[in-house]
């Protein structure tokens, strides 16, 4: 298989388009499959360009809505007054059934969804556990989903780079097609040197962060169906509690790990909140550079800072490849230093449904809990919520 910096300036120039200035991707590149999925403009502060789209055509259709409803409701009062009416009992029983549909992304996204709409909606995800979200394109049995959907949540902050088109077309036709991250203050997102006017989309590998994501889906889904109001506000309280301790969790354990270990090298650039929220420095392997050459030589450079400051592990990530982290490993052994892989992370894609690892939660907790014991801390074993 050619080198991924062939490939991908193969398929840029056969696209027409200029080449891509040479790039720390936050997510992309090094990827088999990847395309640059970065595109400039904040036209709004709270959102990407992306998201920004999103919600305009959202907002002018749902005006649109709004318009026909009332010229609607008023016209169906006066033709059924004097006929029976529902009792209050009747409506309360229909909104407790799953009533309505909300379709999601990433399984990040569809775990605090499902959390928050309990029995009341039915929520169907789009991407596995196995799923590159910058990658990913649609297929026909999601546009027929999404098409079908009441409510769409997705990551936002170009996360699904590929969907973005798809969204803009779901925003208008009159759903509620929300970006989760609308909930993280601006000032909270980290903008790399490297791609100055965008943000990183990994905000999930910061809990604190993803725990400000709960009131959006709280409130989006209370707007869709007000009769579940109370029980999505229970249910949100709950959750984000639950998310905000597996962060205190999370700063506990790292802090264990001697502070000249403190340094995290995975797959791809995933964790920059991930080494901002809790204190360590942190390396991608893959998505340095477009140039097959050039990445030889930024592998070199992470194989000697390693051996120089006896780093004990790096790790590999869920969905993504494993061969450069291997061959950084290999690296190390031939210059005489005893690098080890230690262990699989959740990056960009969670555990597989049912288990504990396909819990947000669980996620962070494996992560956590697995570089911790890594790296040299203290971690217990079986994690913070002993099912690990
Ligand atoms: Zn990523």
């Amino acid at each position: 298989m050619p080198p991924f910096g062939a490939n991908h300036t193969r398929r840029w120039r056969k696209q027409g388009r200029r080449r891509p200035i040479r790039f720390r991707s936050l997510c992309t590149a090094g990827l088999t499959r990847a395309a640059p999925c970065v595109t400039p403009c904040f036209l709004r502060p709270d959102l990407n360009n992306r998201d920004r789209a999103v919600a305009a055509v959202g907002t002018n259709m749902k005006r649109l809505l709004t318009l026909s409803i009332l010229t609607l409701s008023a016209f169906w009062m006066s033709a059924l007054a004097g006929c029976d009416r529902q009792t209050d009992e009747d409506v309360s029983s229909q909104t407790s059934e799953p009533g309505y549909r909300v379709v999601t992304t990433c399984g990040m996204v569809t775990d605090l969804v499902r959390r928050v709409a309990g029995d009341r909606a039915e929520v169907d995800p789009m991407m596995g556990n196995d799923i590159d979200p910058h990658t990913y394109n649609p297929t026909r049995n999601d546009i027929a989903k999404l098409e079908a959907a009441d409510v769409i949540f997705y990551s936002g902050l170009n996360l699904e780079a590929r969907l973005a088109d798809t969204l803009v077309r779901m925003a208008g036709s009159g759903k509620r097609v929300v970006p989760v991250t609308r909930g993280i203050a601006q000032d909270k997102l980290l903008e790399p040197d490297e791609f100055e006017g965008h943000y990183d989309p990994h905000v999930w590998n910061d809990a604190s962060l993803w725990a400000d994501t709960v009131s959006v889906i709280r409130d989006t889904l209370a707007a869709q169906d007000p009769a579940g109001e109370a029980d999505y506000g229970v249910r949100a309280a709950e959750l984000e509690q639950k998310i905000r301790a597996v962060h205190e969790y999370a700063k506990q354990c790292i802090a264990t790990i001697p502070e000249r270990s403190r340094v995290l090298v995975t797959a791809h650039d995933a964790f920059n909140y991930f080494g901002r929220a809790y204190g360590l420095e942190v390396h991608g392997v893959q998505g340095i550079t477009t140039e097959h050459e050039a990445g030889l030589s930024e592998i070199n450079r992470l194989v000697r800072m390693l051996c120089d400051r006896k780093i004990g592990a790096i790790f590999v990530e869920q969905a993504f490849e494993e061969r450069q982290v291997k061959a950084v490993v290999e690296g190390a052994r031939a210059n005489g230093h005893n690098l080890r892989v230690g262990g699989k992370l959740y990056s960009d894609a969670m555990g597989e449904p049912g288990t504990y690892g396909g819990t947000f939660v669980g996620m962070v907790d494996h992560n956590v809990t697995l570089i911790t014991r890594a790296l040299g801390g203290e971690a217990p074993e079986a994690g913070f919520q002993n099912k690990l």
